[in-house]
Order: structure tokens, then C-alpha cells, then sequence
């Protein structure tokens, strides 16, 4: 099974299928995640705010893989966007993940109505990560198309990724336009909408039309708009099933067929990004 690659704006290549650790619990995450490198993934997306960092750096240790076959993503955590406070949870993720350098690492969230709206100072932070070597790539998450004018425009330093939620319910398209007019790439977030478009009549007949589930031609469906997908689950069996994806093709009606199920802000399984101010305790 090989995973295709994704060139971002920075140069490195991130494989375009992932593992997400979202919801793993903290205590089975080492296990889970090692599972999940067991299976074939190479590519893991945890966050501050998931307190599961420390599991995944068990795994990348008991997995005995060299360090430059796997892809590791992390996210400052919501309380953390003051300068200071990002450069020392920086410091406490790598020291978590047993890193010294990461290969991606991004703001979670804008939170534009918390910091008197102040995103920009959180963004220079992180663009000196890159500078400093212990970064590969930074990027952002949960940024609108207004957010990212203003980093670039404020720092001229462009985001490698913009994750967000996307998936057949919620294509989010002037998102991902948006960032692709600068050359941002996209992470699909939620990419099955947490399993709420399994039971779906229009996504089931195209499963069944190439022998394949619902969650596989959902996943087909993202990595052949050019969308980067981490997937969670605790299960084996899914975790091999989800990446069984790459051999097989959709064809574009059976693309624009899926597309078609976007219900717009009515499909968001999430908070929107423009609002949301939760700042965990
Ligand atoms: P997903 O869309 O990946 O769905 C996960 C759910 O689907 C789980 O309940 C899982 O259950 C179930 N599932 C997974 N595979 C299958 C399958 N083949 N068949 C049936 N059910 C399945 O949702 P997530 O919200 O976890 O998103 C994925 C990743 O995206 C996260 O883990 C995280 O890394 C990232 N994310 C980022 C956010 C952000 O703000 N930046 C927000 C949300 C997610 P089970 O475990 O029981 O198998």
C-alpha cells in the first residue's frame, strides 16, 4: 500500500493519508497509535489540546521507525497564543512527543474575537520555528479566508496548510479556493463528519458500484479533490479498511455526485471558526 505524497509550499512532503488521534484517550493513544504505524500509517495528527501528545511519542519510539519516515503534526492550544506562552508550549509539545524537530505544527484555531483579535503575533511565533530548524512546516487550522489575508499580509510568511472541516457534507469551498489562491494545501478535517455520512443512500450505491465502503469512497472522494485526510479510530479492522484507498478510482460524476451532498453551514459538525472562543481550562 503506498500512500501518495502532497509537496507543500515549504518544500516537504507530507503523505496525503494520516492517522487523527482526536478523541483517542489519553491512556490508550501509545497503544493505539502504535497499532495504527503497525497497520502502514506514517502520517499522525495530534494537538495540545487532544492531551494525547506523550502517547504518540511512546509509539514513534516503540515503533522503532526512523524518524525521517514519519510525518508528525501538532497545534498550539487555544490559552497559548500570547508569544511567550506559544514559544514554551512549543517547547512542552516537543519535550511530549520526545521531538526536536516537528514536522508541522499550527495554530488551532483563529479565535478572533479573544487577544483584542490579535492572531498575527501567534503567526510570527510560529514562523520562527521554521527559522530556528524545529519546525519543517507551520501552518494554520480553523482559519477563514479574511484570517489568512491578514497573516500573510501583516508577515508575508504563507501558511503551508490550512486544516479545516471538510467533508461531503461540508465542502467548505470558499475555504479551500481561498487557500489555494495562495498556495496553501488542505487538510480535511472530520473528513467522514465523525461517521455521520456512513448511512448515506447516495454515498452507498457508489460505494457498492467499486466493492468498496462508505468510508473508503469518502476518503477517495478527498484524496482525489488534492485534500489531505487523517482519519480516526481505535479499530484495527478500520484502520487497515480506511487505508485501502488507492486502488481504485471515482470517476468525476461520481465525484460531482458526492460534492453535491454539501449542505453548506447546515453540514458543519463543528463550531465556526469565526465565533468559537472556547479556551479549555
Ligand atoms: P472522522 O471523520 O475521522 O471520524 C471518526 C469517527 O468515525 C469515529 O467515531 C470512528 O469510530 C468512526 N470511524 C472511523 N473509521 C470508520 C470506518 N471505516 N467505519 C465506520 N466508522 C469509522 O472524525 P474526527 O473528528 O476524528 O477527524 C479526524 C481527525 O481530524 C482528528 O482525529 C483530528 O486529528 C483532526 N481534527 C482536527 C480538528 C481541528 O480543529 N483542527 C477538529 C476535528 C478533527 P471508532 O474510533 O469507534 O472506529
Amino acid at each position: 500500500m503506498t500512500v501518495p505524497s502532497i509537496t507543500l509550499n515549504s518544500g516537504a512532503t507530507i503523505p496525503q493519508l494520516g492517522f487523527g488521534v482526536f478523541q483517542v484517550p489519553p491512556d490508550q493513544t501509545a497503544a493505539v497509535t502504535a497499532q495504527a504505524l503497525e497497520v502502514g500509517y506514517r502520517h499522525i495528527d495530534t494537538a495540545q489540546m487532544y492531551q494525547n501528545e506523550a502517547g504518540v511519542g511512546e509509539a514513534i519510539r516503540s515503533s522503532g521507525l526512523p524518524r525521517e519516515e514519519l510525518f508528525i503534526t501538532s497545534k498550539l492550544n487555544n490559552g497559548f497564543h500570547r508569544p511567550d506562552d506559544a514559544r514554551r508550549e512549543f517547547d512542552a509539545t516537543m519535550a511530549r512527543l520526545g521531538l526536536d524537530r516537528i514536522d508541522l505544527f499550527l495554530i488551532h484555531w483563529p479565535l478572533p474575537t479573544r487577544y483584542d483579535g490579535d492572531y498575527v503575533s501567534t503567526w510570527k511565533v510560529l514562523s520562527e520555528l521554521v527559522a530556528d530548524g524545529r519546525a519543517a512546516s507551520v501552518g494554520v487550522s480553523n482559519f477563514q479566508p479574511a484570517h489568512l489575508e491578514r497573516i500573510i499580509g501583516e508577515t508575508g510568511v504563507v501558511p503551508a496548510v490550512n486544516q479545516v472541516e471538510v467533508h461531503p457534507y461540508f465542502a467548505n469551498e470558499e475555504v479551500r479556493a481561498a487557500s489555494h489562491e495562495h498556495g496553501i494545501a488542505i487538510e480535511a478535517w472530520s473528513p467522514i463528519a465523525q461517521g455521520a455520512v456512513l448511512d448515506d443512500e447516495v454515498l452507498g450505491k457508489v460505494a457498492a458500484a467499486h466493492g468498496k465502503t462508505v468510508s473508503q469512497v469518502t476518503l477517495r472522494w478527498h484524496v482525489e479533490r488534492g485534500d489531505i485526510v487523517f482519519p480516526k479510530t481505535t479499530r484495527v479492522e478500520r484502520m487497515r479498511e480506511n487505508l485501502d484507498i488507492f486502488d481504485f478510482s471515482l470517476t468525476p460524476d461520481e465525484v460531482a455526485t458526492i460534492s453535491g451532498l454539501d449542505r453548506g453551514e447546515a453540514g458543519r459538525r463543528g463550531p465556526n471558526p469565526d465565533t468559537f472562543d472556547y479556551i479549555p481550562d
